[in-house]
C-alpha cells in the first residue's frame, strides 16, 4: 500500500520565530502518523528550516518554486541545484498563482519539472481549471491539456512526478471540491498517466484547494486521491496535523513511493 502524502504549501507567510515555532507543533504532534509529509516553504526560509528539521524523519523539505533554468544571468530566479544544496525533497511548479501572477505557461511548468528532475528533486506538478472553464464543461480538456505539456517534456522519467489537482476556484475559498468532483478529475489524470508510462501508478495525486481538518478525511478516502497540497491549513499545526492524521488512516491502494 502507498502511504498518503500530505504537502504543505506556507506560500509568502511566515517569520523566523513563527517557523520554528510552527515546526516544533508539527515535529511534537506527528509522532506514529502513518503518512508521508513535506513542507514547502518560502526560499528566504529554506535554510533555517532544514536545520530545523534535522534529527526527524517525518516532514521533508520543499520549495515553491524552481528555475527552468539552469545557471547565469536570470535575476531573482533559484536553480534546482541551489535548492539541492539545502536538501529539498520537492518542487511545487505551475501553481496557478504563478501561472495567474507570473504567466506561467504549460510549457514553462514542463521546464520546470524537467530541471528540478535532473536534479533529484521531486516536481510536484500542479494543474487545475478556473471557475469559468469548469462552468464551461471545460474541466477536464484543461487538465490534460496542462497535464500532457509535462508528459511531453518527461515522458521517460513522468513516473517520478507527483501531480497535485488544485482547482483554482477551490483554492484559499473555503469551497472545496466535493470529494466525487475531485475523485472524477483524479480518475482523469490517473487515466491520462498511466497510459503515458507503464510505471505510473507510482505517482501520487494529491488533491488541493480549501482542504482542512473537517473535509480532509472524506476527500481522502477517495480511490485516485493519494494526498493533499494544503495551504491555509498548514500554516496552523493542529490542523495540518488532523489531515495528516487523516491521511494516516487510508492507504492508498498503491504500490510504495
Ligand atoms: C494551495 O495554495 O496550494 C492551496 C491548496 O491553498 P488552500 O488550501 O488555502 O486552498
Amino acid at each position: 500500500m502507498k502511504k498518503k502524502f500530505i504537502a504543505g504549501n506556507w506560500k509568502m507567510n511566515g517569520s523566523l520565530a513563527a517557523n520554528a515555532s510552527l515546526l516544533q507543533a508539527l515535529i511534537d504532534g506527528s509522532q506514529g502518523m502513518n503518512c508521508l509529509a513535506a513542507v514547502c516553504v518560502p526560499a528566504a526560509y529554506l535554510s533555517q528550516v532544514q536545520s530545523l528539521l534535522v534529527g526527524q524523519s517525518v516532514f521533508a523539505l520543499g520549495s515553491q518554486d524552481v528555475s527552468a533554468q539552469e545557471v547565469g544571468a536570470f535575476t531573482g530566479e533559484i536553480s534546482a541545484g541551489m535548492l539541492k544544496d539545502f536538501a529539498v525533497r520537492y518542487a511545487i511548479v505551475g501553481h496557478s498563482e504563478r501561472r495567474q501572477y507570473h504567466s506561467e505557461s504549460d510549457s514553462l511548468v514542463a521546464l520546470k519539472a524537467q530541471r528540478a528532475l535532473s536534479a533529484g528533486i521531486t516536481p510536484i506538478v500542479c494543474v487545475g481549471e478556473t471557475l469559468a472553464e469548469r462552468d464551461a464543461g471545460k474541466t477536464e480538456e484543461v487538465v490534460k491539456r496542462q497535464m500532457a505539456a509535462v508528459i511531453h517534456t518527461n515522458g521517460h522519467c513522468i513516473s517520478e512526478i507527483v501531480v497535485a489537482y488544485e482547482p483554482v476556484w477551490a483554492i484559499g475559498t473555503g469551497q472545496n471540491a466535493t470529494p466525487d468532483q475531485a475523485q472524477a478529475v483524479h480518475a482523469v489524470l490517473r487515466a491520462q498517466l498511466n497510459a503515458a508510462s507503464p510505471h505510473a501508478d507510482r505517482v501520487s495525486i494529491l488533491y488541493g484547494g480549501s482542504m482542512n481538518a473537517a473535509n480532509a478525511a472524506k476527500l481522502l478516502e477517495q480511490p485516485d486521491i493519494d494526498g493533499g497540497l494544503i495551504g491555509g491549513a498548514a500554516l496552523k499545526a493542529p490542523d495540518f496535523l488532523a489531515i495528516m492524521a487523516a491521511g494516516s488512516l487510508t492507504p492508498s491502494g498503491r504500490s510504495e513511493l
